[in-house]
């Protein structure tokens, strides 16, 4: 099967979160299936520093509206796999990658370049898989302007993978002149347009990355309005649970921390991760107390409301110590900092992006907090497991369906887990933990235990992927 991956973002070139892991891990593991897969991303700024390992494929015109704008295809092989970025300076070499007001425009180019480019990328695949708003007109598109031209568009098979439906590419009606078409309500939501919208009506496939997740958006809900279309096309919806890279995030042989271990000498490992942890942020250097970690956006996605409403208190009454890494919304940022004022050994933050800070922080941590108010999949808290820090979850989407609640009776678990949006449940598993973690040593090494063992591999993910694709081939 030909398969050409098409992401906004991609680790290790691009990332602002689990998109961009997810192109980096799906496509090695469908490559190992068999399978020809080729990724097609933007060129952005941070790009640059990959230049001379790059071949320059050639070059066309897109033409959006009353613009027109010339892209450039460069070719990479990383990692045996082949890496296709698309270049247009105006368009993608810039600070951020995305939250600026031509956006409809900056990701409708994108998409004409991917369609406009197989010709000059020699690679007419089978299958397009597509990933969130930003690669969600390209269907409407390809109806529109090139399934006629040639067999080669004509047999193409669309999936369209969607990691979180809050962000739906929504703009003023007027960007639908960009699509050079006449009005079509594929596009239309709300009297706007609406890319993510046009995917779902005009894909072969859809797909959300945890089969609770896909349950959920079919609600009012959580279907952030576009419950009603997905439920149209139920039929060929599904929910496949992402995975995470057993090379990247192996506390055995991960370069990024302070000191690896495995299994056996798990919480021996992870208290020298501790120590450095503790000592690199300026607290308290004793590794007995428990640390608790968050690592990830500030949205109110996350919770962080939660944990607004209850870290003072659990601080207060326990003897916890808290890391929090992330960026995002300036009253949480600003939350944090004070916070960290008020506890200056006990609590730090890192209000930003470190790929290597956060892996410690993975490592040295004791519990991982993750009380998100929804959860398309979530790779915090699998990663979290892996690395023996135990997570404190809501009980929803894809932490639902990865974190295993401990069983004080049975003291079986992988985490500890709450169901309703609540800062009081929220505390309630924080104590728990922190009491475990204080007073049932062997407990909580039994946890541990079954947590890092827990398999959240790459290759039942790609298993089922290949599953989705030979069904829209109708393969076998
Ligand atoms: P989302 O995709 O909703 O942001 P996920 O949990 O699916 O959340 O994925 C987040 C990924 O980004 C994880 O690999 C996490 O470790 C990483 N990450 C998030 N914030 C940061 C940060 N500030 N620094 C480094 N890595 C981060």
């Amino acid at each position: 099967m030909k398969i050409l991956f098409c992401s906004s973002e991609c680790f290790p070139f691009s990332k602002t979160g689990g998109l961009a892991d997810m192109a980096y891990f799906l496509p090695k593991s469908i490559n190992k299936l068999g399978h020809e897969i080729k990724i097609i991303t933007p060129y952005y700024e941070q790009i640059k520093r990959y230049h001379d390992k790059m071949r320059f494929l050639g070059s066309k015109t897109i033409y959006m509206s009353h613009f027109e704008t010339i892209v450039n295809y460069y070719e990479m092989i990383y990692e045996n796999t082949t890496y296709i970025f698309v270049q247009n300076m105006h368009y993608f070499e810039r600070d951020s990658l995305y939250g600026y007001h031509d956006d409809a425009e900056r990701f409708t180019c994108f998409n004409y370049a991917i369609l406009e480019g197989l010709e000059l990328i020699n690679f007419y695949p089978d299958i397009i898989h597509l990933n969130d708003w930003q690669t969600a007109i390209l269907p409407y598109l390809l109806d529109k302007h090139y399934r006629h031209q040639s067999y080669n568009y004509f047999k193409i098979h669309i999936l369209l993978t969607i990691h979180n439906l809050q962000y739906q590419g929504n703009f003023d009606k007027s960007v639908a002149q960009l699509f050079n078409t006449d009005f079509d309500y594929s596009y239309i939501h709300f009297d706007r347009v609406n890319f993510l919208k046009a995917g779902i009506e005009r894909a072969t496939k859809i797909n959300t990355v945890s089969p609770t997740y896909s349950k959920e958006v079919m609600t009012n809900e959580f279907g952030f309005s576009l419950d009603g279309a997905l439920k149209n096309r139920q039929n060929d919806f599904s929910g496949i649970l992402n995975g995470i890279d057993d090379v990247v995030f192996n506390p055995k042989t991960d370069k990024m921390i302070e000191k690896n271990y495995g299994l056996k000498d798990a919480l021996f490992g992870k208290a020298e991760n501790k120590a450095f942890i503790l000592e690199h942020f300026g607290l308290d250097l004793s590794t007995k107390e428990p640390l608790i970690a968050y690592v990830g956006r500030l949205a109110d996605q996350k919770g962080i409301s939660l944990m607004e409403f209850c870290i003072e208190e659990v601080l207060e009454y326990s003897n916890a110590k808290f890391i929090l890494m992330g960026s995002g919304d300036q009253n949480y940022e600003n939350f944090f900092r004070y916070l960290t004022g008020k506890y200056p050994n006990r609590v730090a933050n890192y209000i930003g992006f470190n790929e290597k800070i956060a892996h410690l922080i993975y490592a040295g941590s004791d519990m991982f907090m993750m009380p998100s108010r929804f959860e398309p999949c979530g790779l915090g808290q699998m990663i979290a497991m892996r690395y023996g820090s135990l997570p404190i979850v809501r009980e929803t989407g894809g932490l639902k369906d990865t974190v295993i609640p401990y069983n004080k009776y049975t003291n079986e678990g992988t985490g500890f887990t709450f169901a309703n949006y609540d800062s009081y449940d929220l505390k309630e598993k924080l104590f728990e933990s922190i009491h475990v973690y204080n007073n049932q040593a062997s407990v909580w090494k039994k946890l541990v235990n079954q947590a890092m063992k827990t398999d959240y591999g790459l290759n039942k993910m790609a298993i089922s992927y290949e599953k989705i694709y030979k069904e829209m081939l109708g393969e076998k």
